[in-house]
Formats: C-alpha cells, structure tokens, sequence
C-alpha cells in the first residue's frame, strides 16, 4: 500500500491524492501518492509565508544554525535510504542518487555555517559626526520552482540559502520527483521550523508555478528549468517588480585537442555527456574535437560506450539507468532522427533497450561529422546523446565552442598550459573545466551560466547571499 504524502501549509499537511509517482526503471512499480495543490492552496501558502516572514526575519542566527545543521546531519544519517528512494523515482543510479543526497547535506552543512558569518560593513560618512552601516536582510517571501534532474539537490541549494539568511518560502518540486521534495521538507519540518516559513505546494507548473508567477506576495523567485518557462517567470517576475534568478539549459562544449591524454578525454566524455543519462544542464552534448586525434578518440569513445551497463537505476551493476519518463524520452528519440536527417552519422546506439520490466531505456547515442550549425548541436536534447565536431585546430575548436546561445559549462582537454589557460580566460561560459568532465561542480563555490543559460545572481556559496538578501545603508546622525 503506497502512503498518500501530502503538501505543507502553514505548518500543516494537507490535501487529497492527486498524481501517482512511477519509477522509470520500472513502470509497474509505483513509487507514491501525492497531493496535487490548486490555486487556492498556493495562495494559502503564499499568505503563510508572508504572515511568517516579520518574526523568521528577525529570528537571529542561532535558531537558522540549529534547523540547518538538524537537516544536514538527518539526511546524511539517511544517505542510503534516500539516495535509493531518488535513484527509484529519478532513474539516475544507486551511486548517483547517494552522491546527490550526500551533496544536499553538505549545502545544508554549509548554509548553517553561513548564518554565523553573516556581517556587515561600518564606514564614516562624507558628512562628519555621520556613520553608515551596510547590512543585509531577508527579501521576503521565495518562491522555489524546480526541476526533476537532481530532486534533492536542486531544492536544497536554494532552500538552504534561503532560509539562512531569513526569507520564507514557497517551494513547487517538479511534478515527476516529489517523493524527494516531500521528504527534505519533512526533514525541515520536524527539525524545528517554526509555520509558514517553509510551505509545500506540490502540483502542476501550469497551476501552482503559475499561481506563485502572478502572485504580488511573492517577492523574489528562483528558478531552475526549461528555457521557455523561465521566460514566463523573467515576464511576470518584471510585471511585479519582483527579483528572479533563472538557471536553464545548456548546450556545453568539451574540447579535445590534439596533445590531449586520450584516457582523460574519454573519461571527461563518457561521464560528462551519458552519466544521468545525460539529464544534467552541464552535460557535454558538443564534443569538438581535433583532427590529429579525432579517429583515435572516437574509438575509444565507442569501445567505452559499448561496455556501459544500461539498466535498473536500483540495480548495483548499472551504470546509465532509464530516461526519466515517456516524454523526454520521445524528446530524445525525435532529436536523434533529426541528427540523422541533418546528415549527421549515428556511429553509436540511439535504440531503445528491453529489459526485465518495462522502462524508459535508450541505449546511449553517439553522432559523428556533426556541424554546430545543425540543431542537435545548437539545441537541448537532455538525454543520452552527444555529437561530435571535428575541428582542425585549437582556434577553430574555441570559436565553435563559443557559437552558441548558451554558456553554462565548457571543458577542454589538453596538456597545453597555453591553451588550457587560453581557453579558461576565453571560454563564454561560467563555469570552466580543464581536464574535468563539464558535469560535476562543488557545493561549496557559485553556479551559474551566461547568455540563454542563466539570469541573475549565482546560486551556491557565499555568492548566493547576492540573491537572497537585499542591502540595506543606514546613516546615522550623532553630534
Ligand atoms: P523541465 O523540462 O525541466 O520539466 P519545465 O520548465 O517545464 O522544465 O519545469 C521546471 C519547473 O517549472 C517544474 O517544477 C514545472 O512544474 C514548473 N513550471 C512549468 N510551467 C510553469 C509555469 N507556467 N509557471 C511556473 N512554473 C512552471
């Protein structure tokens, strides 16, 4: 019997079954039952947030240190059970969903940390007998909208943030992973905060997202998502006056060049295009590579994806589970027959795989004699699937790498200093990898992109207090 979770209201759960949950790796398996919110419940919790916000505000940093520090320590006690639980409703494996879960302790970790750094600065005014103080406070109420493809660690790098520096919140999960969603928020729930500053909206996009876009209560958002509707969020964020922080695709470059170590650049491409099935926004879906190793790296490449185990996210052995769900799939199904009409050569996979039970399973796709002005290089696919560009020098390499009208990750493979560091100055992304895969960032340094990948403030370290907090310069007369 699955258990009905429901949404968290002014620090009450409420609602009825809404939308089942279904494992990816296995459509027969249902994972949970879940409220679904409307419009009247959203804005139940957005007033709930507001009405929370003067006392949280003002709370000090003791009781923000004691939530956060109580929410790290339970999910890391609880890697294992629910890193299983996001693997099982996520597709990504065992390892990944652990990894995950141990990532959103750390951010917890380290927000905690941050509530007992907070300063501020103190300098004399132009005017004598007149100090100024510089501080920081809370913004408000947050609204939190998140995506699927990392359902804990996404929510926590801006719940975390949010709370330590005193906003309250109104978080709306993706529909397809709120089991992950429920769950840290009952961890924060049961480690002592106090109603209404921490409100669960599961629900539609189109409903509840929408109902917290057209809110005036809401004043700050932070979205992590598709491109098209982070632009409804920058629309009706501007038509409030409100702050908005928008993290969307990618379409990241890894450069190969010629005096790259193979085994480095094979590993960079492996993991960085086809681990999370490739449904990372730092995936690297543009591999450009250079002439005098392209042949040799290829093969590599495909010998590599051949050994991959694809399979069941819960089984130990896996090392690609499923894609998430039946659209993405077809999105990526539909991607890889427009590679092949764009006269691009499917060199590897692109198929769908049987196993034991039915799922969402693709074998991992490999493009060859791709150029970057065809669109499964210039577009999103979020699957299993990456191109390769041959190129004929670091140059042309660098040039291709910046052509395009994202620019979260880039990387580059060499033993160049020259160009290593060349391409670390030149690269028009904003975050940069040198003989790293473009996927996997630390928690405790900022995230975020430029041009169509990102708008505003970056998320994660110290850099996130740009966003969550406003300044605040009082001047003081006194004789
Ligand atoms: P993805 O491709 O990752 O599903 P979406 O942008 O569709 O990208 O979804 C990201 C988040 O935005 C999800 O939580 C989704 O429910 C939410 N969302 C979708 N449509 C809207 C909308 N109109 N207003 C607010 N949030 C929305």
């Amino acid at each position: 019997m699955t258990v009905l979770r429901k949404n968290l209201i002014d620090g009450e759960w409420l609602g009825e079954a809404g939308s089942r949950n279904i494992n990816p790796s296995n459509t027969n398996d249902v994972v949970g039952e879940y409220a679904s919110a409307g419009p009247e419940e959203a804005k139940q919790a957005i007033a709930a947030a507001k009405a929370a916000f003067p006392a949280w505000s003002r709370s000090g940093p003791l009781a923000r240190h004691a939530v956060l520090k109580k929410t790290s320590d339970e999910i890391m006690a609880r890697k294992d059970e629910i890193g299983r639980s996001l693997a099982r409703e996520e597709g990504k494996t065992l390892a990944e969903g652990v990894g995950e879960t141990i990532r959103a302790a750390q951010l917890f970790d380290f927000f905690a940390g941050e509530t007992l750094r907070l300063s501020g600065e103190l300098v004399p005014s132009v005017r004598p007998g007149v100090g100024v103080e510089m501080t920081r406070e809370g913004v408000g109420v947050v609204g939190i909208i998140t995506p699927w493809n990392f359902p804990i660690a996404i929510p926590a790098w801006k719940i975390a943030p949010a709370l330590a520096y005193g906003n309250t919140i109104v978080f709306k999960p993706a529909e397809l992973v709120p089991e992950s969603a429920w769950t840290i928020v009952d961890i924060l729930h049961r480690a002592g905060l106090p109603k209404g500053v921490l409100n669960l909206v599961m629900g539609k996009g189109s409903v509840v997202g929408q109902a917290m876009l057209d809110s005036p209560d809401v004043n700050a958002i932070s979205f992590t998502g598709s491109v098209g509707t982070g632009k409804r969020v920058a629309a009706a964020s501007v038509e409030h006056m409100r702050k908005f922080q928008l993290e969307m695709g990618g379409k990241n470059p890894l450069v190969v060049l010629d005096d790259a170590d193979l085994a480095v650049a094979v590993d960079c491409a492996i993991n960085g295009a086809y681990f999370s099935t490739g449904q990372r926004c730092t995936a690297s879906s543009r591999l450009i590579v250079t002439e005098g190793i392209h042949d040799r790296f290829v093969d590599a490449v495909k010998e590599r994806l051949d050994k991959l185990v694809i399979g069941d996210a819960l089984d130990a052995k896996t090392q690609i589970g499923p894609v998430v769900d039946q659209t993405q799939l077809k999105q990526d199904e539909d991607y890889i027959a427009i590679g092949r009409q764009e006269g691009a050569e499917l060199a590897f996979g692109g198929d769908r795989l049987e196993r034991e039970a039915p799922g969402f399973y693709l074998r991992p796709a490999l493009f060859l004699g791709s150029t970057n002005a065809m669109r499964i290089s210039r577009e999103e696919i979020f699957g299993p699937v990456a191109n390769v560009i041959r190129v004929k020098d670091y140059d042309e390499a660098l040039a291709v790498a910046n052509d395009t009208p994202f620019g979260l990750t880039s990387g580059i493979c060499t033993t160049s200093l020259k160009h290593a560091t060349h391409f670390k100055r030149n690269s028009e992304a904003g975050m940069v990898m040198v003989n790293l895969p473009t996927a996997g960032v630390d928690f405790h340094v900022p995230f975020g992109g430029r041009k169509g990948s990102s708008y505003g403030p970056r998320e994660q370290g110290r850099y996130a207090m740009e966003f969550y907090t406003t300044v605040k310069t009082a001047y003081t007369f006194a004789g």
